[in-house]
C-alpha cells in the first residue's frame, strides 16, 4: 500500500495557508477504503476572513485594476507551473477521486490548456461602439463582476475548478474555491499555484468545509455578486434561493440523463466501441454521461451484442495500473446508488446483460452494468444515477428517437450516430440538449460552450461564453455637444 498523502493540508485565506478553524477531516482514498490524508476545514470566521480579503481586493486592490494583458500573463504563469506539476496533480487525483491514472493526467495537461486558453482570452473580450442617435460617442465596456464563490463536486474535483477559476481571474475578479468535501486536495494545490504565479494573495481564497453549511453561508453572503456552481440539480436550487435576496449572478452546470441516439445506419461496430466510454468513463460519475442508449429497433439485437463485449472488455482495476480504464467509484454510498438502481430497474422489467458485480476488493469497485429493454418511463431512464449504468431503450423511426431524446427533465450532452447527414442535421437541430456530438462519444471541449438546457442548469461555461459571466456590462455615452463657440 502506498503512504498516505501527508503534508500541511490548510485552508488559504485571501492568499494565506492556515489551520482551518473547523474540524479536521479525513479523505478516504477510493481504491482502497483507507484514509489518505487528513485536511483543515473552514469555520464561519475563516469565511467571513475570505470574505473580506476578497472584496477589499476587489474594491481597492490591484487585480481588477491590472491590464488584461498582464492578468493573462499571469495566468500564462498558471499554465506553465500546473504542466510543470502536472504528474503530481495526476497521482493526487487518481488516488483522490480514484481516477485511472491515464484519464487523471490528461485531466492535469487539459486544467494547464484551460489556463492557456484564458491566458489568450484576458485580453480578446471588450466592449463595443454602438452607434445611437444622438450626437457623441456610446460605448459598452465589459467590467469585473466582483467576488466570485466557486463552489464544485468531487467528479472532477481539477478540471471543474479551472473551469471557472480562470475565466474568473481572467476577467479581474478575486475568487473563494469551494472544492467538494470528498475531494479538496487538488484544490488546494491549485491555490497554491495561482499564488506562486502572482496572482494577488487577497484574489485568492480555498476554503474546506461542509456544503450545507460553509457553502450555503457563502452563497447568501452580500459580499459574493457571482456564484460558479457544479453540482445537483437540488443543490443548484437551492443556491438560487439562497442567493435570491442579493440577486447574485449565477451559473449554474447541474444533473444530466443524456441519449446517445444510434441509427441502423450508423457505424455500428465504432459506435458500440466508443459507446462504453460515453458512459462509463469516471465510473460514471459525469454529468455527460450519456446514459440513455437509443437504439433503432433494426440494429437493436445486434448493438446490444457488441455493446456488451465491449462493456466487459472495459479494463476495472487499481487506478495507479497504466492499463485501467475504470476506477472505483468516489465513495461506497456512490457504489450503493448504483446497486440500487440495478435492482430498481430489473423490478421495473430492464433486463441486466452484464454487470454490477462488487469487485472483492476492499475499495468501492463495481462492473460496469448494461441494462436492456428499458423504457424511457422507468425511473432508471429518468433519474440520474451517476453510476456505471447503461439503459439501452429501443426506437422505431427518426420522431420515435427525437420524442425519447427529449421526455427527459434534463438536457445537458448527447450523442448522435448516423451515416446520413440530413438526418445528422435534422436530429440535432431537434433535440433540446446543452452539447451534442455526432459520431463521436467525446462531450466536452474547452473551446466551446457547455451547459445545459431545462434543469441541467444556467449559462454556459468554457470558450469565450464564460467570459461573458465573469464581467458585467456598462454603457457609457460621451456627448459630443458643446457650447457654441
Ligand atoms: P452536490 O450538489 O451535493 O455538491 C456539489 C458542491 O456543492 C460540493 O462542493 C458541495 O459541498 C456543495 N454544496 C452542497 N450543498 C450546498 C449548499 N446548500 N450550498 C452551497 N454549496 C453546497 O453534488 P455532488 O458533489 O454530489 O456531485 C454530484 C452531482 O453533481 C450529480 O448530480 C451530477 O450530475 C452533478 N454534476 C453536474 C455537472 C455539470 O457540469 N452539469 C458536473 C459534475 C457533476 P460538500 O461536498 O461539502 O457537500
Amino acid at each position: 500500500m502506498l503512504p498516505r498523502m501527508d503534508r500541511d493540508w490548510h485552508v488559504l485565506i485571501g492568499g494565506e495557508a492556515r489551520r482551518g478553524r473547523g474540524d479536521t477531516s479525513v479523505i478516504l482514498e477510493p481504491a482502497t477504503g483507507e484514509p489518505l490524508a487528513e485536511v483543515d476545514q473552514a469555520n464561519a470566521d475563516d469565511l467571513d476572513d475570505a470574505l473580506t480579503a476578497a472584496i477589499t481586493e476587489f474594491e481597492t486592490g490591484s487585480w481588477a485594476r491590472t491590464d488584461a494583458t498582464q492578468r493573462g500573463r499571469v495566468l500564462a504563469e498558471v499554465a506553465r507551473l500546473l504542466r510543470v506539476r502536472a504528474e503530481e496533480f495526476a497521482l493526487v487525483e487518481a488516488r483522490g477521486a480514484g481516477h485511472p491514472i491515464g484519464d487523471a493526467r490528461w485531466e492535469a495537461t487539459t486544467a494547464a490548456e484551460v489556463f492557456e486558453y484564458y491566458a489568450g482570452a484576458a485580453n480578446k473580450h471588450f466592449g463595443e461602439v454602438v452607434p445611437v442617435q444622438q450626437p457623441g460617442l456610446d460605448v459598452v465596456l465589459r467590467e469585473p463582476v466582483g467576488v466570485c464563490a466557486l463552489i464544485v463536486p468531487w467528479n472532477f474535483p481539477l478540471l471543474i475548478a479551472t473551469w471557472k477559476v480562470a475565466p474568473a481571474l481572467a476577467c479581474g475578479n478575486p475568487i473563494i474555491l469551494k472544492p467538494a468535501s470528498l475531494t479538496p486536495l487538488t484544490a488546494i494545490m491549485l491555490g497554491e499555484v495561482l499564488l506562486e504565479a502572482g496572482v494577488p494573495p487577497a484574489a485568492v481564497s480555498v476554503l474546506v468545509g461542509p456544503g450545507r453549511v460553509l457553502g450555503d453561508a457563502l452563497v447568501a453572503d452580500r459580499r459574493v455578486s457571482k456564484i460558479g456552481f457544479t453540482g445537483e440539480t437540488a443543490t443548484g436550487a437551492s443556491i438560487l434561493r439562497a442567493s435570491s435576496e442579493n440577486i447574485a449572478r449565477c451559473s449554474l452546470e447541474l444533473g444530466g440523463k443524456s441519449a446517445a441516439v444510434v441509427f441502423a445506419d450508423a457505424d455500428l461496430e465504432r459506435c458500440a466501441n466508443e459507446t462504453p466510454m460515453a458512459v462509463f468513463g469516471n465510473a460514471g460519475q459525469d454529468c455527460c454521461s450519456r446514459s440513455r442508449i437509443l437504439v433503432q429497433r433494426s440494429a437493436y439485437d445486434e448493438f446490444i451484442e457488441a455493446f456488451t463485449a465491449a462493456t466487459e472488455r472495459v479494463r476495472v482495476g487499481d487506478p495507479l495500473d497504466d492499463t485501467t480504464e475504470m476506477g472505483p467509484m468516489i465513495s461506497e454510498d456512490q457504489r450503493q446508488t448504483s446497486v440500487d438502481y440495478l435492482g430498481i430497474g430489473e423490478q421495473e422489467g430492464a433486463r441486466r446483460v452484464t454487470g454490477g458485480d462488487l469487485r472483492p476488493s476492499d475499495g468501492w469497485f463495481i462492473s460496469p452494468a448494461v441494462l436492456a429493454d428499458v423504457d424511457n418511463s422507468m425511473r432508471v431512464a429518468r433519474e440520474e444515477i451517476f453510476g456505471p449504468v447503461a439503459c439501452v431503450i429501443p426506437f422505431e423511426n427518426e420522431d420515435d428517437a427525437v420524442r425519447i431524446a427529449n421526455d427527459s427533465e434534463y438536457g445537458l450532452s448527447g450523442s448522435l450516430w448516423t451515416a446520413d447527414m440530413g438526418r445528422g442535421i435534422r436530429v440535432a437541430k431537434a433535440l433540446r440538449t446543452g452539447t451534442l456530438s455526432v459520431n463521436s462519444y467525446k462531450s466536452v471541449r474547452t473551446e466551446t460552450p457547455f451547459g445545459g438546457y431545462k434543469r441541467s442548469g444556467l449559462g454556459r461555461e468554457l470558450g469565450m461564453h464564460a467570459m461573458n459571466t465573469y464581467t458585467e456590462v456598462k454603457n457609457v455615452f460621451f456627448s459630443s455637444e458643446s457650447a457654441a463657440g
